[in-house]
């Protein structure tokens, strides 16, 4: 799945991105539609779709996910101030890239969240 979607191809290097990090497990890059002033994109090099389909034997992917996200925000000394992560989840949730990802969203003060109605 992952090689279906942009993400894998970002992970193949076939198509750029700015890329803040990666290890064996995450590779993570700046949403290349920023909704705040820091906007990077955590993906799990396993190929999940979405956090429906993380079965409880992966539930180590999420926290690393979760972790790397945190350890970030502390390298680039935005842990004191705060942020944001979200996990879109299909249509409703707002998820438009169907391989599993988290978003951290930093560097202002960011408005609360709810429906686009
Ligand atoms: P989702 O809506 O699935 O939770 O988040 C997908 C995110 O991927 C969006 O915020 C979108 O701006 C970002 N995105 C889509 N295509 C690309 C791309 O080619 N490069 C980068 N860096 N981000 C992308």
């Amino acid at each position: 799945m992952q090689d279906e979607t942009i993400f894998g191809k970002i992970i193949r290097r076939e198509i750029p991105a700015d890329i803040v990090h990666e290890d064996e497990h995450v590779i993570a890059f700046r949403d290349i539609a920023p909704q705040a002033p820091v906007h990077v994109l955590f993906v799990p090099k396993t190929t999940i779709a979405t956090l429906n389909d993380v079965t409880p034997d992966q539930s180590d992917v999420l926290g690393t996910l979760v972790l790397a996200a945190a350890h970030y925000a502390r390298r680039e000394g935005l842990a004191e101030d705060g942020y944001r992560v979200v996990i879109n989840c299909n249509q409703a949730g707002g998820q438009t890239v169907f391989q599993l990802h988290l978003h951290l969203l930093a560097g202002a003060p960011l408005g609360r969240f709810g429906t686009s109605r």
